[in-house]
């Protein structure tokens, strides 16, 4: 059990287990004591002057969430530092000062008995985190605390005290998850530069679609100048930096946050129109993708998929990944590319929890192995009423429907590459995602950008993605399904 606080990614390396944390100066201030100030006053939190203020032994306690944090900590936090306090830093905190002083005038004049400045440990999403390590099985981690590790201490110690004892979470704590990581994410410097954001963080507005200004541009598919030079506004996930919509010519690829609909909604609307009535490219290679082979692959998933994968090469079966309750570990599709061998994809926040999953399913005398090879492909999806019709212009397959039907998968030409295409959407129309080795990936796009001249092809985002396939009713693992519900929960008996 590894509960290190800001010690817990040292002591993770010790046992391979990455627990991507970083510490961060934490300020607060106790006034002296002022006439008034009672225990019985509330917890005062201003969001928008990054402050909270409570009473303590008859003064104000005013604590700090300012938007430029300080990391600390850079060369590791050293083994006796437990209970040290940093030094002062009245300069860092003069901004957050001013608006605290305009907030609580009285704070202005009643002088300040106690400067606290200690260090506190956030993590890159600001959620601390919670289970067993991937890596490690009955390795298990509970820090990462970004600074309410007191408040949630009690909720935090009982969830994880059932999850030892039974082997899975009592309840939907994906957000927690310690899987919900990618290894990458343990790099010191990205920690670092993430860190200045992340303690702000809590006290800033929780805008929808919002996304994190540090640390970007940590994973970008072969195809990122191309598509940013398209207008993509892009969207993290997983490290990825994924086009989440395109802005048109004169407009700048940036998100306006509003509760109301955002700027970017038009332009979403017009690449979700096409791909219902026309044809959109989608790049979708942050998609995670598994290679599961060997004598016993059949064997192991049939026996966690809830679908017969028994079938035919070349036949791909949309199902899912289920635990020993039932629930669904994973929503995926699994294309058989000969007798022992098929190909996973699933999406690209689950890479690090799908795949330690079906590795963990393979058994000690069962001859399977599984690779990750989501770095392997350049995904694309062409997609849309039009799509038959274009993809035709780039390869000299046969696209008709008897001679490649829905959910069937296999090798075409697409210019000079060989690419493996699969007649499935997450849409909800007629399309191909293709997967293109990487080094091919500009070449397929190149040429599919050329021949889409003539149909108004649009490049597509995962804003559009999203609604299209809500629109279908398309579940999202995460979302509207996880590892506490069946698929009979799910609806799926009813299909
Ligand atoms: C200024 C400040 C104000 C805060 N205010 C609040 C607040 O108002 N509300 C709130 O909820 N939270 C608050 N917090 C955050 C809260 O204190 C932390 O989130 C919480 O203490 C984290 O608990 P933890 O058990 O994860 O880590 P810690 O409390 O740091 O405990 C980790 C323990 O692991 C031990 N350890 C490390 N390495 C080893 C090893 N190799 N072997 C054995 N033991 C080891 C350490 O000695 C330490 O005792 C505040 C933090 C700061 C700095």
């Amino acid at each position: 059990m590894n509960c290190a606080g800001m010690w817990a990614r040292q002591v993770g390396q010790w046992a391979g287990v990455s627990v991507p944390l970083h510490a961060a100066e934490h300020f607060y201030i106790v006034s002296e004591p002022i006439a008034g100030v009672h225990a019985g006053l509330p917890t005062l939190r201003d969001p928008g002057g990054y402050t909270y203020y409570r009473e303590e032994v008859g003064a104000i306690l005013a604590g700090f969430f300012e938007p430029v944090a300080k990391p600390w900590g850079m060369n590791g936090i050293p083994a006796n530092f437990e209970f040290t306090r940093l030094p002062e830093d009245w300069a860092h905190l003069d901004p957050v000062f001013d608006v605290m002083a305009r907030r609580m005038p009285v704070l202005g004049t009643a002088g300040i008995h106690t400067f606290f400045n200690g260090p506190e440990s956030f993590t890159p999403d600001d959620a601390y985190h919670l289970g067993e390590a991937p890596e490690v099985k009955n390795f298990y981690v509970a820090a990462g605390f970004n600074s309410i590790g007191i408040q949630s201490s009690g909720g935090a110690g009982k969830v994880l005290a059932e999850w030892i004892v039974n082997g899975h979470a009592p309840l939907d704590l994906w957000d927690v998850d310690l899987r919900r990581n990618q290894p990458f994410q343990n790099n010191a410097r990205y920690l670092q530069d993430r860190t200045v954001e992340g303690l702000g963080l809590l006290y800033d507005m929780h805008w929808p679609f919002k996304q994190f200004k540090t640390a970007r541009n940590v994973r970008r598919s072969s195809l990122h100048d191309r598509l940013a030079a398209a207008g993509a506004c892009f969207g993290s996930v997983a490290g990825w930096e994924r086009p989440n919509w395109y802005a048109p010519a004169g407009v700048e690829p940036e998100y306006k946050y509003s509760y109301g609909r955002q700027n970017w909604f038009a332009y979403s609307a017009a690449e979700h129109r096409a791909v219902r009535e026309n044809v959109g490219l989608f790049d979708q290679s942050s998609f995670s993708k598994f290679l599961m082979q060997g004598r016993d692959a059949l064997a192991v998933l049939n026996r966690v998929c809830g679908n017969q994968i028994d079938v035919p090469v070349g036949v791909v079966v949309y199902t899912q990944l289920l635990n020993a309750r039932g629930g669904i570990e994973a929503d995926v599709t699994v294309n058989r590319l000969d007798a022992e061998r098929f190909l996973i994809l699933d999406a690209a926040a689950l890479q690090n929890r799908t795949g330690p999953w079906l590795q963990r399913q393979i058994q000690t005398a069962e001859f399977a192995t599984l690779t990750d090879v989501t770095s392997a492909y350049t995904m694309l999806g062409v997609m849309g009423p039009q799509a038959r019709a274009l993809l035709s212009q780039v390869t000299s397959a046969d696209l008709s429907n008897a001679a490649f039907p829905f959910a069937t998968s296999r090798e075409i030409e697409v210019g000079y590459a060989m690419v493996r295409a699969t007649r499935l959407t997450y849409v909800g129309e007629l399309g191909w995602e293709l997967l293109a080795p990487t080094e091919f990936a500009l070449g397929v796009y190149e040429a599919l950008l050329e021949a889409g001249r003539a149909f108004d092809l649009k490049l597509a985002g995962f804003h559009a993605l999203n609604s299209l396939r809500q629109e279908k009713g398309y579940r999202h693992w995460g979302h509207d399904i996880g590892d506490e519900d069946t698929p009979l929960e799910a609806g799926w008996a009813l299909r």
